[in-house]
């Protein structure tokens, strides 16, 4: 029997578990606390569970370790992890540090199917999903690096490789695992979901009603140029998107961020700025404006510093909060799959 990965569990699924191996509720708080508090490496050190509790979980539970290839360290204290996977493929996991924490940029898949043309995730496919706890080990492996220096995770953003709502149920399992009071307690508020627009998921995302913060990478004003630069736009177009995305608000009564990365002279300029503009006019809104780096196997140039802020401008006159994101790690390719400068939590106002 294929073993299950130990971080896959919510706190209810485990005490089910033991209920179901005739074992007492309590010990899942146990549980959790060896995985997410002591962050123990072994069955074998969960030392006030019994010999034959431990026997039991150990038939049914492994640690998948995340095994990390490198660990880049960046000037400004960027940490971008290469992990491998117990069957071998490879993932990035980013610790970004912040005034106010560390935020880890987490990874749902094993590369992508969306197809951005300006991501180079996208360039392999995907080769499959991660489990909830592959994703779980992430944070994991990160807060243990804390750890070193007594510092704890603040802050979670799912914006690495991959669609997470196209791997949406490990997605909100591992959100639900991360949150748990018992364990890594990181709040709903603290965790940022952003997608490319798989419209059916966000319907199913707000009826949650969970304070969780979403995202919606947009990066175009118009149907045409975002089915050019996204090709997801062909399958859920703009409008249908939108509608989406009042829903959202509607429900969740949250705000949306609409990720914006803006590429020289493809939708950066004045008309674009004023098209966005009437699109989103009067949502519950913020927009994140992304100047794109060069990326070797694309094609696309940076925006000219005085164009951003035209854009910038642009939004601003029409009541649209903007801010501009700032890059981290630059010095070490943190951005998931080297250009993907939506990863960066890092917004600021300039
Ligand atoms: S930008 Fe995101 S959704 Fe698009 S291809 Fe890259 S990883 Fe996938």
């Amino acid at each position: 029997m294929q073993k299950r990965n130990i971080y896959d569990f919510t706190i209810e699924e485990w005490k089910s578990w033991l209920k179901e191996h005739q074992e007492q509720g309590y010990r899942a708080e146990q549980i959790y606390q060896w995985l997410y508090v002591n962050r123990v490496d072994s069955i074998d050190e969960m030392s006030n569970l019994p010999q034959s509790l431990r026997a039991k979980i150990a038939e049914e539970f492994e640690f998948q370790a995340l095994h990390t290839l490198t660990e880049h360290r960046s000037q400004d204290g960027t940490v971008k992890f290469l992990f491998q996977l117990h069957d071998g493929h490879a993932i990035e996991t980013v610790i970004m540090k912040h005034n106010y924490g560390n935020s880890v940029c987490v990874t749902t898949q094993v590369g992508c199917r969306m197809g951005c043309t300006f991501c180079a995730s996208t360039l392999g496919g995907v080769a499959r999903n991660l489990t909830p706890g592959e994703i779980v080990a992430q944070v994991v492996e990160s807060q243990k690096l804390l750890d070193r220096t007594g510092e704890r995770v603040s802050s979670i953003v799912v914006m690495g490789s991959g669609e997470p709502f196209d791997n949406y149920d490990a997605t909100i399992q591992f959100i639900k695992i991360v949150n748990e009071d018992k364990g890594l307690k990181i709040g709903q508020r603290h965790i940022t979901v952003s997608t490319s627009g798989i419209v059916p998921r966000i319907y199913d995302f707000a009826d949650l009603k969970w304070q969780v913060g979403f995202a919606v990478s947009l990066h175009a004003p118009n149907e045409e140029l975002r089915t050019r630069l996204m090709p997801i736009n062909k399958k859920y177009p703009i409008k249908e998107l939108m509608e989406a995305c009042h829903y959202y608000i509607n429900t969740t009564k949250r705000r949306i961020t609409f990720e914006y990365a803006l590429m020289g002279n493809v939708n950066d300029q004045d008309e674009h700025a004023r098209e966005l503009a009437k699109l989103i006019q009067g949502m519950k809104c913020h927009v994140n404006l992304i100047p794109v780096n060069y990326v070797p196997e694309r094609v696309y140039t940076r925006t000219p510093r005085n164009q951003i802020f035209r854009f910038k401008k642009i939004l601003e006159d029409s009541n649209i909060n903007v801010t501009i994101r700032r890059e981290q790690g630059g010095d070490i390719e943190a951005a998931c799959g080297q250009l993907r400068a939506k990863h960066m939590d890092l917004e600021f106002r300039l």
